[in-house]
């Protein structure tokens, strides 16, 4: 598999994060901030139907000049795995997400080892952050859970170390279930990981679900993750901006939802509603 890396030169943290919410529409995997620059991967076959479009979008958004580099994977997993550094979310029972070659977590908190491949979820994005704080917050004790979209596990073995029962890791991409499976390896848990989207739970039910993904396909998801869920389940959502939240409040609400919480890290939203 070849990425393509579009390489965008931004003028501060707050463009970066539009223009991630913006990409986030089309078919690009992760994104990577660095000082001035964005970069968005997208593999090379499905970057060619939507490159016009893209070029379009970013024109509007003032961006008249980026690069579009194509990557060899090797590279890509070299890095990854160099630029990965731990990440500490404070709470009650602070969470530390890293990678296997740094120092474990020390007791009493909450240690996440993953293995981030091509995978989205380092716990560098603020709603990876947000959605496990959320998670260490909520109560998830002998539950069971879904974790929709779960890029590198992260929220799912963040919910097992924090007494879950069972935790479901669904992802539509491949290198996203591999990463999942290393990571719940190198957690020291166990995950059903399986590949796929929300048909690889049909008629299956959850005390809980978590779904950071972006606002359109947590819309499409909604009555699905209405099914999903038992009565008074709840329903953990991210990866929206703060002007999507009424959308993603009305779709919760129409499918028998009611909004329990609304948070905030860096400009991005976790909503979380009960099911009534
Ligand atoms: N849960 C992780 C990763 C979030 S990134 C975290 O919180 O950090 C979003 C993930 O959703 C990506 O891994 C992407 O592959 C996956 N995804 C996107 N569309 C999907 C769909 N329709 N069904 C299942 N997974 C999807």
């Amino acid at each position: 598999m070849e990425y393509i890396e579009l390489n965008i030169r931004t003028e501060n943290a707050q463009q970066a994060e539009i223009l991630t919410a913006l990409l986030s529409d089309y078919p690009f995997d992760s994104f990577v901030e660095e000082d001035a620059a964005l970069k968005a991967y997208i593999l090379l076959q499905d970057y060619a139907p939507c490159e016009q479009e893209v070029a379009r979008m970013l024109l509007e958004q003032g961006i008249e000049q980026y690069e579009a580099v194509l990557i060899e994977q090797q590279n890509w997993n070299a890095e990854w795995e160099s630029d990965f550094e731990p990440v500490r979310v404070e709470g009650e029972r602070p969470i530390v997400i890293r990678a296997a070659h740094h120092a474990a977590a020390a007791a009493g908190e909450v240690d996440v080892v993953i293995a981030p491949r091509m995978s989205f979820g380092t716990g560098h994005h603020a709603t990876t952050a947000l959605m496990s704080q959320t998670i260490s917050e909520m109560g998830v004790e002998g539950l069971r859970g879904l974790d929709m979209g779960c890029g590198t596990g992260v929220l799912a073995i963040v919910a097992m170390k924090c007494g879950a029962e069972q935790m479901v890791a669904v992802d539509i991409d491949d290198w996203a279930c591999e990463s999942c499976r290393d990571s719940m390896a190198l957690s020291g848990v166990e995950l059903d990981v399986r590949c796929g989207s929300m048909a690889a739970v049909e008629g299956e039910k959850f005390d809980f679900v978590l779904a950071n993904i972006n606002r359109n396909i947590l819309i499409d998801m909604m009555p699905s993750f209405a099914e999903a869920l038992s009565e008074g389940g709840r329903l953990v959502m991210s990866g929206f901006l703060r002007e999507d939240v009424p959308h993603i409040e009305r779709a919760a609400v129409e499918q028998g939802f009611a909004v329990e919480s609304v948070s905030e890290r860096e400009g991005w939203m976790v909503v979380m509603c009960k099911k009534e």
